[in-house]
């Protein structure tokens, strides 16, 4: 069970980050070097947990230690404030613009929609987690960020994360971490806060980093791991540069693109077996169908 190259494959494949020390921001179009990065213009983002099937409070303690640990950092050289709002049914994905209430949404997905029955065989293919309640970015991907922007200017108008409770079994650790049973083969063992963590770094605008496992924002874990629970300097340091504490958060480019609303969902992987690869063609996969206007 070894983390992913899937970082380095997709720079290999002529992708581009904005980087800073050590972190690189999300971009709204990462094969484009003059696109604009993804960032928060508001100075509060609420969340509202939506839970799962047989999602404990234990489990929806640790998202909110998770969402706490930014918002520590945000306090103490930032100028966002992450809030948890009250709990919701609301379990789609994504942004309505002619809806009022688009929540940012933090939910447990614990059928999977390729399995039989879930999705009746005739559905569009589009919007089907939302729609059938079900997670729909394959088995290697422990969790999902769909952030929508206005590609002119990078600014986060919703953001949205899916936990994969139908391929990973979510536990609340301990500090040292999971470990999985001896001679379990395909140990699926994920531990919320780390994954949670990891994801709420997307949230904020923060993509994967290639060269440091050891960061928040590596692209794989490994089973039961609790390493990205707490936050590397250079996460932190990306709180302090693009959300500066007194002062308005921090574009990349200025570079006027267009007006409508764009849709970008990083994939966050495991690894099972060999698996550099098979992260790789989810990540793919994953932006493609994602991406929307
Ligand atoms: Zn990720």
């Amino acid at each position: 069970m070894s983390g992913l190259l899937a970082g380095l494959l997709t720079l290999a494949a002529g992708q581009f980050v904005f980087p800073g020390p050590g972190y690189n921001r999300t971009l709204v179009d990462n094969r484009d070097r003059d696109s604009v990065c993804l960032y928060w213009g508001m100075e509060s983002i609420t969340y509202h947990q939506a839970g799962g099937t047989g999602v404990t409070a234990e489990q929806l303690q640790a998202v909110r230690r998770s969402w706490q640990t930014w918002n520590d950092e945000f306090a103490r050289c930032g100028n966002l404030a992450l809030q948890e709002g009250s709990p919701t049914t609301d379990r789609r994905v994504g942004y309505d613009p002619d809806a009022t209430d688009n929540l940012n949404v933090v939910l447990f997905r614990t059928r999977d929609c390729d399995d039989a029955g879930v999705v009746p065989g005739n559905s569009d293919p589009n919007d089907r987690g939302s729609i059938y309640d079900c997670w729909d970015y394959g088995d290697t991907v422990i969790a999902l960020t769909t952030n929508t922007y206005r590609p002119s200017s990078g600014f986060v108008l919703d953001s949205d994360i899916e936990m994969n409770a139908a391929g990973f079994e979510f536990r609340v650790c301990p500090a040292t971490g999971c470990s999985c049973p001896i001679g379990s083969g395909n140990c699926n063992i994920a531990d919320v806060e780390n994954t949670m963590t990891h994801e709420v770094g997307h949230v904020v605008g923060l993509d994967h980093v290639f060269d440091n496992q050891d960061s928040t924002m590596a692209a794989s874990a490994e089973p039961g791991e609790t390493l990205k629970r707490s936050l590397d300097l250079p996460s932190r340091q990306f709180v302090c540069d693009v959300y500066p504490q007194g002062r308005p958060s921090q574009a990349c480019r200025v570079t006027p693109v267009k007006q409508e609303l764009g849709t970008i969902a990083p994939g966050c992987s495991a690894g099972t077996g060999a698996p550099g690869l098979v992260a790789l063609a989810a990540l793919v996969r994953l932006l493609g169908r994602r991406r929307r206007s």
